[in-house]
């Protein structure tokens, strides 16, 4: 049998179908090559459950403070493997990525050390960690400047255009900025909220090789978020100190219901878990009454899902370009994360589509998102986020700071169809409020 799609099953209009079912078939080639990455990291990950061997008891819940736990311990094995380090530490005690990257943060720096970020500011929510959120009454002595670490940013392993940089320029802005041994630097590859390209693997590639050489006992420090199983390695395979990141976003494959995890090199791990638990306890402790399950088969299905969201992100970058918005990263560009901003330019199409999003989406449907100051951030955000656990955005979701260009940024799409569905909603809305974009 040979199934016919119609545009009544879907209840949109028969020329939004017939657009999508165009991009579609625009992204043959491109999706072709998603499918390829993800068979090459499944195969990876595979092989880390099997060296791992992984079994049924792994599973198990655990209970106080957790020693001996095996699933714990199995978990953390195959994290190092797969992510190509020598160490790792992941846990469901961590709620947020933000909070992943405040207890690595703090357990590598000390007073008189700097923080450097090479890659501009750092996301919203690690302003305030830092101790440069825009508020001065807002600045902690809980911050990391606030107890007396220095921080110095640029913006050196930025490239506004390509994405890759010169390996001399690089090294000639580093040197100005590497002040003393006693530097972390951060490297955040996402993003974010801003207009730069992600930072590729083969940029971080050369900044490593740049580092290693000239500044050998400088610690290296990567914000993976959103950008895990993008390419066919990660951060710790290059040899960075510590690379950290949210179950909640790709690597819980949609599954993992809470927690972070960090890899890297052993003895920065172990500063890491000592800024967790306690100096002395490390890594030994730490217990899950609920049992591992999500978080094993959501990393087993990590790649896959990492693939949809792909998938889905150049769907919309192509649909909404063929509408006339901007969108970034382009439909046929490399991808380095899972965020596709489409510049929506007036406030009234940027709601639009952040409700369209919410309207398509399995989980709170019905609801109407507006904008709001939401913790953390400087500004109104709208948000679109009807996902099964609150705030994964490894499920499709859509935030939008709300000051112009009324960027939307959508990431996630457990299933690339969802995202395809959203889309053609979001069309038909616009074209109900007949907006439509300048040009
Ligand atoms: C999501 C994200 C974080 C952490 O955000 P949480 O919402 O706290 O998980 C940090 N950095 C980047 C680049 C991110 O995308």
């Amino acid at each position: 049998m040979t199934l016919r799609l119609h545009h009544s099953q879907f209840d949109v209009s028969q020329n939004t179908f017939e657009l999508a079912q165009d991009c579609i078939a625009g992204l043959s080639d491109v999706w072709k090559r998603i499918d390829d990455l993800v068979f090459s990291n499944q195969a990876r990950v595979l092989r880390a459950f099997g060296n791992t061997r992984v079994s049924l008891s792994h599973m198990w819940p655990s209970t106080g403070y957790g020693y001996g736990d095996a699933g714990r311990d199995g978990l953390e094995q195959l994290f190092a493997e797969v992510f190509g380090g020598e160490s790792s530490l992941v846990r469901l005690a961590w709620t947020s990525g933000t909070h992943v990257l405040k207890t690595a943060l703090f357990g590598l720096l000390r007073p008189g050390d700097v923080l450097l970020s090479v890659t501009g500011t750092p996301y919203e929510t690690l302003r305030p960690v830092i101790g440069i959120s825009s508020q001065e009454s807002e600045v902690s002595g809980n911050s990391l400047i606030g107890l007396g670490v220095g921080y110095r940013e640029c913006s050196c392993l930025v490239d506004f255009e390509s994405g890759l940089i010169d390996s001399n320029d690089l090294e000639n802005a580093l040197a100005q900025h590497i002040t003393q041994d006693n530097t972390v630097i951060l490297v955040q590859r996402s993003r974010g909220y801003s207009s730069r390209k992600t930072i590729s693997m083969e940029s971080l590639k050369r900044f490593m090789e740049i580092v290693g050489r000239r500044w050998p006992n400088v610690m290296t420090f990567v914000d993976n978020c959103y950008c895990e199983f993008t390419d066919v390695y990660e951060p710790p395979a290059l040899g960075v100190s510590i690379t950290a990141g949210s179950l909640i976003k790709n690597p819980g494959g949609g599954l993992a219901a809470t927690g972070g995890y960090v890899v890297g090199h052993k003895k920065y791990v172990n500063l890491v878990a000592e800024s967790l638990y306690a100096p002395g306890l490390g890594s030994d402790a730490g217990s899950n009454p609920y049992g591992y399950r999500d978080v094993y088969q959501g990393l087993f299905l990590a790649p896959k899902v990492v693939g949809e969201a792909l998938k889905g992100a150049c769907f919309a970058s192509l649909f909404f370009s063929k509408l006339g918005y901007k969108t970034d990263p382009g439909p046929f560009e490399s991808r380095g994360d899972i965020v596709q901003q489409i510049i929506m330019e007036k406030p009234e199409a940027l709601i639009a589509l952040a409700r369209a999003v919410q309207a398509a989406s399995p989980v709170d449907s019905f609801a109407s998102p507006e904008p709001w100051d939401m913790p953390g951030y400087s500004h109104p955000v709208i948000m679109a986020a009807g996902t099964f656990v609150q705030g994964a955005s490894i499920e499709f979701s859509c935030d939008g700071p709300f000051i112009p260009p009324y960027s939307a940024y959508l990431q996630g799409g457990l299933t690339k169809e969802h995202v395809v569905y959203a889309c053609m909603k979001a069309k038909d809305a616009l074209d109900a409020l007949e907006i439509i974009p300048d040009r």
